[in-house]
């Protein structure tokens, strides 16, 4: 840390900033536990922002102390609260979020989020030559640079608790689901959760372009050895086929005989508390951020490589999509028959 930056927020009036952004992931309250805590140990104050850029706009900002982020570990969602800030998207918005950082006196940011969050922050700090640091908050675990954010193992084991249960009563009624769960463009979340449950199949994004996957997973002749079958498919955007009702919909027009029924898992892959995992990665990557403060990082994102922390740039975690690992397909392909 330059010993300018370091003076400024040793001095008594100056804080860390920290916010939580876009979708809630359970972890954050870990992750916004250990930053105000490794902060604090280290000499620094910290001021929590409410309801992500939003409260940084509309000046939405409160000191945090230890005992503000004591018993949060193990609670779900944010206690900052989240937003979606379409002011924040516009200069003008940024420019009020500065204001707001000069009035507080906050030197620092560090933005808890998914790529949107991490991508208004890239920005934020060129524009204004703000110390940004980010950490990786989102169930879809679609961050390039890490190989986990925080949500997604806790989202993960809530998926697989709904199929197991999801799968009592495919196997009673010998029916065919089409289970829908979150991550957008990424497939993390359904083709891991359908390894975990012993699912038929995976229907990803990421394969879209290569295969039919219906197809191919009919081609595979899903009903020679079972009677029923759970297929885990990432939801999909709205103005795009996909998803698990256009998937059930072709499978009972071109196989009326078979019972096809649809389960959408929706925000309760949200909620909940955080996994042992999420608690762990929560806190290392929130102390790691305030030793990246330290070390002179800036604009870069702390991640998890290896189990070892890492420091990504903004470009890098942004700009690249983050590959699944295409042996997780074959996995599946060859334990499910
Ligand atoms: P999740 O993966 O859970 O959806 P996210 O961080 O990707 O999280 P977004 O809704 O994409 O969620 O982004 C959160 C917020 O980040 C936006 O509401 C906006 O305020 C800010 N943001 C996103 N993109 C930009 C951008 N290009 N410029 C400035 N701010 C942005």
């Amino acid at each position: 840390m330059t010993e300018e930056l370091q003076n400024d927020l040793n001095e008594q009036n100056k804080y860390i900033g920290i916010l939580t952004s876009g979708g809630d992931a359970s972890g954050m309250n870990a992750a916004i536990r250990a930053v105000t805590r490794a902060a604090i140990f280290n000499g620094f104050k910290v001021k929590g922002i409410y309801r992500g850029y939003e409260g940084l706009i509309t000046d939405e900002v409160k000191e945090l102390t230890t005992e503000d982020v004591s018993s949060i570990i193990q609670r779900g969602g944010t206690i900052l609260k989240t937003a979606r800030s379409e002011a924040f998207t516009t200069p003008e918005g940024r420019k009020k979020a500065y204001e707001t950082m000069q009035k507080e006196n906050i030197d620092t940011l560090i933005v808890i989020g998914g790529d949107g969050s991490l991508t208004g922050a890239r920005i934020f700090a060129e524009e204004y030559n703000v110390p940004c640091i980010g950490l990786p908050g989102t169930i879809d675990n679609d961050l390039y640079g890490t190989d986990f954010t925080i949500g997604y193992d806790t989202a993960l084991n809530t998926i697989v608790e709904c199929v197991d249960k999801i799968r009592d009563t495919a196997t009673s009624h010998d029916r065919i689901f089409f289970v829908e769960v979150m991550g957008r463009d990424a497939g993390f979340l359904a083709q891991n959760s359908a390894i975990a449950t012993g699912a038929e199949a995976a229907i990803i994004p990421e394969d879209r372009t290569d295969a039919d996957q219906l197809e191919t997973f009919i081609g595979r002749g899903f009903r020679k050895t079972k009677n029923s079958s759970i297929v885990i498919v990432t939801e999909s955007p709205k103005d795009q086929n996909g998803g698990a009702m256009y998937y059930a919909e072709r499978v009972k027009k071109e196989y009326p005989q078979y019972d096809v029924r649809v389960s959408i898992l929706g925000h309760l892959q949200r909620g909940g508390a955080p996994s042992a995992n999420d608690r762990i990665l929560a806190s290392r990557l929130g102390e790691a951020a305030i030793q990246a403060l330290m070390e002179d990082q800036r604009n870069v994102m702390i991640g998890v490589r290896n189990n070892e922390i890492v420091y990504v740039p903004f470009a890098q975690a942004i700009k690249n999509d983050k590959p699944i690992d295409k042996s997780l397909i074959r996995v599946l392909n060859e334990l499910s028959i």
